[in-house]
């Protein structure tokens, strides 16, 4: 195989952070599940794509990650699959509130994001609802009763929950801010801080986004602690 700087200049992954692992240059290295790994090779997947490659290893070490990478490089996966890590190592009671947070931009995101978690965390077992707007909340509030491990939700009507306190969040401890720069363009900045301080400090916080411009850098600075930055391709 290659050496991990040979990986990463062939598939132009810049990392910056200390202590940066080495990728996992095959699904053999990451160690996952073989019931995951048999799904992985289900869907056709043959080798993790470079975001996944550089970003496991370190959400897998509990790092705070920022990552700016394209639509399309398989980011849904890189933090998913950490994430049914650390709800096997919490395991906290899914009535009490979410364990994993992710924060989508849209419904259609949200909804996407959903099924991957189902269909990939069929084995480990877990539960996920999706909160949006532009659909009643009884519906969602009763899923969330039921408990879920994996909220999936857009920032309006996940703040409009908790204004209702019909959600606690104090068990979070794996905060994925998904789209960050499209929830920034969409102005859902002011929700995405609320709902943040609802969250333990004592977390993992995981940010993608397909660019890097000053919004999203200071929500960066604010939010994670030491991350590790990886880039994939050109970063402005
Ligand atoms: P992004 O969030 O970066 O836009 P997605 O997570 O939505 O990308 O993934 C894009 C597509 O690539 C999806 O259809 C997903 O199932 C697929 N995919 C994810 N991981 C891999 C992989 N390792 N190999 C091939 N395809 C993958
Ligand atoms: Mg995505």
């Amino acid at each position: 195989g290659l050496s991990p700087d040979d990986y990463r200049r062939k598939h132009e992954i810049t990392v910056s952070g200390n202590n940066v692992p080495p990728p996992f240059t095959s699904f053999e290295e990451t160690g996952f599940p073989s019931e995951l790994l048999r799904e992985v090779l289900r869907a056709g997947f043959t080798a993790p794509t470079p975001i996944q490659a550089q970003s496991w290893p370190i959400a897998l070490r509990s790092r705070d990650i920022v990552a700016v990478a394209k639509t399309g490089s398989g980011k849904t996966l890189g933090y998913l699959i950490p994430g049914f890590r650390h709800l096997k190592v919490t395991c906290n009671n899914s009535k009490m509130g979410p364990t994993v947070l992710v924060l989508s931009p849209t419904r259609e995101l949200a909804t996407q994001i959903q099924d991957e978690a189902l269909k990939f965390g069929k084995s480990s077992k877990i539960s996920c609802t999706c909160l949006y707007g532009g659909a009643p909340k009884g519906p969602q509030l009763r899923e969330l009763e039921h408990g879920a491990d994996i909220v999936v939700a857009t920032p309006g009507r996940l703040n409009d929950i908790l204004e209702m306190k019909k959600v606690n969040l104090s068990q979070v401890s794996y905060l994925v801010l998904d789209e960050a720069d499209r929830m920034l363009d969409m102005g859902f900045e002011p929700q995405i801080r609320k709902i943040i301080s609802a969250v333990p400090t004592r977390r993992q916080t995981l940010m993608y986004t397909a660019t890097w411009p000053k919004e999203v850098r200071k929500i960066a600075a604010d939010f994670l602690v030491n991350p590790v930055q990886v880039n994939i391709g050109n970063v402005d």
